[in-house]
């Protein structure tokens, strides 16, 4: 049936979600999924929660937007020191940009760094640096600094180019992980001794999200990078949109390896898919820099703080606190963490499932066609797309990725479940994980 809605595919039909309970999304023709990918690492406290409903019609009858040019609100104050105080000591002092998604967060991350820059008497560092299979938005500043090939390259020419280096990537390491942490963090300082002058802020995934499907990096290997840029007058801003809020055990990701970067972008889990809500947390250094210097931002939109998203992101974070859900996620002392990690090792007796990696509830399953060469599937077979597929036909839904072996090779699913699933779910979705991958590994050895 044709509609006047512009999908992302004009070659698939989607099933039409209509209600939300817990984990599962119901369809209008009576099927029932797990939402296993969160959508896309978004939701964290679960569907249909009638306190977010209360909380943001609350809000609705007493006020629906102001524009921040002309009013603050209570709501905006409030619940940007709630995000001050969850993000940690190290941003006591600083504030909370609110925006509406991933890409606005990393375009005014990115404006942030450079504005400060400006203050502080650093007017040419007109560089960025990021790194390879890296995504930070759809925008094209944020596309600039991202590395996901497909994603990026038909808009190329319409882009500036920035230096990049290598994401560590343990399962296929570019320094076979010996001493890895020390290599990888030295392509930054390489990069930065030529650039260094030049270059306002190094922007990363703590934990990469869906192009590499949840690499977590080597231990010391952030803490290095990061040292190195504040030799080189460098901002550190860390991209927790997919990790942050808890996702993979902490509050954000870069606590496992205590580092502290001078901004955080953050969105999805913030409230949880409620409503379109994202946050850039800087750091007193940068507030005071700009606060103590022109006094303005150069920089806005029309949605910044909106109040019924605020609303929604308030009363998300009080059930996070209430329901310790940071805690359960985590890997080795929380019960949905410690779950996760153990039922998905499972999926390395598939003989298609060449690596399983990630922390908390962010998870990645990378595919190969040969286990002992690693080597993965030709791109043309489209094998995780058709795993996620069969596993929806299971009622499984998870986030399907090719390329990231090099952008286009390497087919992989990112797994995200909300926080409030339980070990048998879990359990569960991976029983029918395991049997899709088997299915369609089948497939395409009997062509
Ligand atoms: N940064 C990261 C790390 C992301 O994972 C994403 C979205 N997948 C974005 C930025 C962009 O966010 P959005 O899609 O909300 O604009």
């Amino acid at each position: 049936m044709h509609s006047g809605l512009l999908t992302r595919s004009f070659r698939k039909t989607y099933p039409v979600a209509i209600r939300g309970q817990g984990v599962w999304i119901y369809d209008a023709d009576g099927n029932r999924y797990l939402d296993f990918a969160g959508s896309a690492a978004v939701n964290f406290i679960g569907h249909g929660d009638q306190r977010i409903g209360a909380a943001v019609t609350e809000q609705l009858k007493q006020l629906e937007f102001v524009h921040s040019s002309q009013f603050v609100t209570p709501i905006a104050r409030q619940f940007a020191d709630e995000v001050l105080a969850f993000a940690g000591p190290d941003f006591s002092g600083g504030a909370v940009f609110f925006v509406t998604g991933g890409s606005e967060a990393v375009e005014t991350a990115l404006k942030l760094a450079r504005q400060y820059q400006v203050e502080v008497g650093q007017p040419q560092r007109t560089n960025l640096l990021s790194r390879k299979q890296a995504y930070h938005g759809a925008t094209f500043g944020a596309m600039a600094v991202s590395g996901n090939r497909k994603r990026k390259q038909i808009y190329e020419p319409l882009l500036r180019q920035f230096e990049q280096v290598n994401t560590p990537y343990c399962y296929r390491c570019a320094y076979g992980c010996i001493d890895c942490a020390g290599k990888y963090a030295t392509e930054v300082e390489d990069t930065l001794s030529r650039k260094g002058n030049d270059t306002a802020a190094f922007i990363f995934e703590p934990v990469s999200g869906a192009t590499l499907g949840a690499a977590v990096p080597p231990d010391r290997y952030l803490q290095l990078a990061a040292l190195t840029c504040r030799a080189h007058g460098v901002l550190v801003i860390a991209d927790e949109v997919m990790s942050g809020f808890g996702r993979t055990g902490r509050n954000f990701a870069v606590e496992h390896w205590s580092v502290a970067p001078d901004i955080i972008t953050c969105a999805k889990g913030i409230a949880s898919g409620y409503a379109p809500l994202g946050a850039v947390i800087a750091n007193k250094k940068v507030v005071d820099a700009i606060s103590g210097g022109s006094g303005s931002l150069v920089h806005g939109f029309t949605y910044n703080a909106h109040p019924i998203s605020l609303a929604a992101g308030q009363a998300v974070l009080a059930i996070i606190r209430k329901q310790n859900l940071v805690c359960c996620v985590d890997s080795s002392e929380g019960e949905t963490g410690k779950a996760m990690k153990t039922q998905l090792q499972r999926l390395l007796e598939c003989a298609a499932v060449g690596d399983v990696r990630g922390l908390g509830l962010l998870w990645g399953v990378e595919f190969v066609s040969d286990k002992q060469a690693k080597a993965p599937f030709a791109p043309s077979l489209q094998f995780s797309a058709r795993v996620a597929s069969a596993a929806a036909k299971r009622g499984v839904m998870t986030y399907p990725m090719q390329g990231c072996i090099d952008g286009e090779l390497g087919d992989h699913l990112l797994l995200a479940p909300p926080a409030i699933i339980t070990s048998d779910e879990i359990a569960w979705a991976v029983d029918q994980l395991s049997a899709a991958v088997n299915e369609i590994h089948y497939e395409v050895s009997h062509p």
